[in-house]
């Protein structure tokens, strides 16, 4: 074992796998992070007897630690540290073709290894005394690290086929790694492609958020695409597919630019849901595509239809249906707005309307503008990229000068009704709107008594008479 990733806990299991008379190794993923040069809290362990007990005792004598019993998946866990440690007997599965859940029996390490999806998760570090740190790597698994291969340790149909799931993981693996997928084990993913109907919704996803979270996502997502289990787990995404000519005329392929931006953004932030906003930006291109003559090819209002098609894309993919669903709506609806400002003389105004929308996700959004900028042109990225360096600029100035993100209203509802002795009515929201739009315009001053004298004056207007 690599000197620097020894940890004393491996003795300690050693020693009491030795007193219970049982066989245990390190296997998957920590195993295969070694190799990578990859740290990982996460140790799996496999032991030829009962993993439960061996995990109680390795409890017992690590202080501090913490122990659990999941009857249902036949695992203990032991958390100690910042470590987990996951105890389970080696077991040998069979599989039906309706369910991804295997009938499970005891079994060997070998048979252990022979489940696992891919030959870089097979390895095994033996904790007998006898063979300490010994790699057990029947597949061939440490080779296909070193030259970054994605191999499947039985053949890949029976792999693919028994848990679907294992296609997205790797492509997921491909992406976080930039590995290949071997080509046999590509062709495979195409032809069972189908069977991933049989892995639930939130499994899926799972896996694509990683792969969403992977250094060059597009990695992921091309593999997704040409193996076809893009369309069958986010097909409204591949609707952006493609080029259409009229007149000569073409679009650019909004698939391969909204990849782009996707890989762009993500050298700026891990921000899972920004990321989810550069995927979904234009999604609404397809739907909202028109040639109009002299114009050319128009997407009007695309923002506008791609923000309202979130919750039902969100819905589709089991992702979250909370504020992270509306940070992702807000930043896809007002997507070209810092464009429109870079574009024309930009007016306080219009900047002050743009940080009322955004409020504190402003700088995202910007982030995500910056990302749009996919022009094959360097001298058109450097302009862009000028202008929203301007737009920024006068964000702040504005900000600093009126403080507008979380804008709160400067003369509540309440101080209108009593000015006036008013009852909960109409009057009350007019006068709100109206001192609203007169700070967004720069008419009055964003405080209590450029506000007030307003809602004076706005009252005078509509008849009412101020009390105070
Ligand atoms: P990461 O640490 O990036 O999440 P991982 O996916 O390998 O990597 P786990 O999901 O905890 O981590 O899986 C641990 C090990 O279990 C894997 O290395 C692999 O050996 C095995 N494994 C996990 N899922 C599957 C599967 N669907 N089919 C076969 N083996 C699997």
């Amino acid at each position: 074992m690599k000197k620097h990733l020894y940890n004393p806990v491996f003795s300690v299991i050693s020693e009491t796998a030795e007193e219970l008379n049982i066989h245990a190794y390190v296997i998957g993923g920590f195993v295969r992070d070694i190799f990578l040069g990859k740290e990982s809290k996460d140790i799996d362990i496999v032991t030829s007897g009962d993993g439960i007990e061996l995990a109680k005792r390795v409890s017992a004598k690590l202080r501090d630690s913490h122990y659990s019993f999941f009857k249902n998946f036949g695992t203990a866990n032991v958390k100690f540290g910042d470590l987990e440690i996951e105890f389970v007997g080696a077991r040998k599965e069979s599989y039906r073709g309706e369910s991804r859940k295997p009938d499970v029996e005891p079994g060997t390490l070998e048979d252990d290894q022979n489940r696992r999806d891919f030959t870089m998760n097979a390895l095994a570090l033996s904790l007998q005394k006898e063979n300490f740190g010994e790699l057990f790597d029947p597949f061939g698994g440490q080779k296909d690290i070193e030259d970054k291969i994605i191999r499947t340790p039985l053949n890949p149909d029976i792999t693919y086929s028994d848990d679907p799931l294992r296609m997205m993981r790797a492509v997921r693996f491909s992406s976080q790694h930039n590995f290949i997928i071997e080509e046999n084990s590509f062709l495979s993913i195409c032809r069972n492609a189908e069977r991933i109907s049989i892995v639930s919704k939130e499994r899926i996803v799972d896996e694509l958020n990683k792969i969403i979270l992977s250094p060059v996502p597009s990695v992921g997502f091309k593999l997704l695409f040409d193996s076809k289990l893009l369309h069958l787990i986010f097909p409204e995404m591949v609707k952006l597919h493609g080029v259409e000519i009229k007149d000569g005329i073409s679009h650019k392929d909004n698939f391969y630019h909204t990849l782009q931006v996707l890989d762009n953004i993500s050298k700026n932030t891990d921000n899972l849901w920004l990321r989810w906003s550069a995927i979904l930006h234009d999604i609404a291109k397809p739907a909202t595509k028109r040639f109009e003559n002299n114009i050319g090819w128009t997407f009007h209002g695309h923002e506008d239809k791609g923000s309202r098609m979130v919750p039902k894309i969100f819905t589709e993919l089991k992702l979250p249906l909370n504020e992270k669903m509306k940070y992702v709506q807000k930043l896809v609806l007002l997507h070209l707005r810092p464009i429109v400002l870079s574009k024309e003389v930009v007016t306080d105004s219009a900047v002050r309307r743009l940080l009322f929308e955004a409020g504190d996700d402003i700088d995202d959004l910007m982030t995500l503008c910056e990302a749009d900028i996919t022009s094959k042109n360097d001298k058109k990225v450097q302009r862009y990229l000028k202008n929203f360096e301007i737009v920024r600029q006068k964000l702040k100035e504005v900000e600093e000068k009126d403080n507008l993100r979380n804008w709160q209203p400067p003369v509540s509802g309440e101080e209108i009704m009593k000015a006036f002795n008013l009852q909960p009515g109409r009057e009350i929201g007019i006068i709100k709107n109206a001192i609203r739009e007169a700070i967004l315009d720069g008419e009055i001053g964003n405080n209590f008594e450029a506000a007030h004298k307003f809602m004076l004056m706005k009252g005078a207007e509509l008849g009412l008479k101020a009390v105070i």
